[in-house]
């Protein structure tokens, strides 16, 4: 008998053996086969990069968060360190390459308090646009904006809404949930848009070592109603006119159970949006059929 013939012989029945292992496996169990790879974009060797490009099938998050006052008692990064916290843990759990910290958003309404950082309108479109454009040439196909920070809520639709106006080669959508309407422990407070009991409790779960709550009450977070306008009529002045300390709500009521409920609800949900995402097969051949149609609008027929 060879070598070779012995191998064959033995390995047969090993082969036959590892399959039926490796079937009895739970799913977890099984991707440990798979090598760890980090999350974070930082993290990664150029090798790694290509291999977590792959495993997140050009899957990319782009956790967005801010530099501004919260409140008397939480830090100014807040809002970023909070969403990295979500958006990197969904990660663990969904595989997709996080980009490093970004905190380059719209912010003017907090320019009067100390630490506050606030790029111009021009800069903060440009610069979100080359990001991505950047993070699409090294094939993040699909880029996933989770929003950390509120100032945000309507630049964000509008520079995906402009990724229209040219063609590109991928799609930008956003994650711009963080605190569930209701479940959980039941809340003590009405008024809670800022530095708050949800974000103070969420707080506790990313950095409680950052949590000052005993400074909490020293200011007032009270809704000051100083302009009299119906609601349909925007002002860009409206958060200044009701909560000018940057204070919505009261952070002294925050807790660690309620952090613990509404951080798991927002990792959780930035799962399903990233799954969301790599299932979707829909956007970015009806954006290429818009491009070309666009090119010559007196063809388009309904
Ligand atoms: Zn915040």
């Amino acid at each position: 008998m060879t070598f070779h013939t012995r191998c064959t012989i033995f390995s047969l029945p090993l082969v036959v053996m590892l399959s039926m292992i490796l079937h009895t496996l739970p799913a977890a169990a099984q991707a440990v086969t798979q090598p760890k790879l980090s999350v974070h974009w930082e993290e990664l060797t150029a090798a790694d990069f290509r291999e977590g490009i792959r495993r997140s099938q050009g899957t990319c998050l782009l956790p967005f968060g801010i530099l501004e006052k919260h409140g008397p008692h939480l830090p100014l990064g807040t809002d970023l360190l909070d969403v990295r916290y979500a958006a990197l843990h969904a990660a663990e759990q969904e595989y997709a390459v996080v980009f490093p910290e970004y905190y380059f958003g719209q912010i003017a309404e907090a320019r009067h308090e100390p630490g506050t950082v606030a790029y111009s309108r021009d800069l903060q479109l440009a610069l979100l646009q080359e990001t991505t454009d950047e993070m699409a040439r090294n094939g993040c196909k699909k880029v996933l904006i989770v929003n950390g920070h509120g100032g945000n809520d309507s630049l964000l639709p509008y520079f995906c809404q402009s990724q229209l106006d040219k063609l590109h080669d991928y799609v930008v959508y956003v994650f711009d949930q963080r605190t569930p309407h209701s479940g959980g422990p039941a809340k003590k407070t009405t008024i809670d848009m800022h530095a708050g009991e949800s974000e103070t409790s969420k707080m506790m779960i990313s950095r409680p070592d950052l949590v000052h709550q005993d400074r909490a009450a020293s200011e007032s977070g009270a809704d000051q109603k100083r302009q009299k306008l119906p609601e349909d009529v925007y002002t860009g002045i409206w958060w200044y006119t009701r909560f000018p300390n940057h204070y919505s709500g009261d952070g002294s009521a925050a807790t660690h159970e309620l952090g613990e409920f509404q951080m798991k609800w927002w990792i959780d949900s930035v799962v399903k949006a990233i799954q969301a995402v790599k299932a979707d097969d829909v956007s970015l051949k009806l954006q290429n059929e818009f491009y070309e149609k666009s090119r010559h609008p007196l063809d388009t027929q309904p």
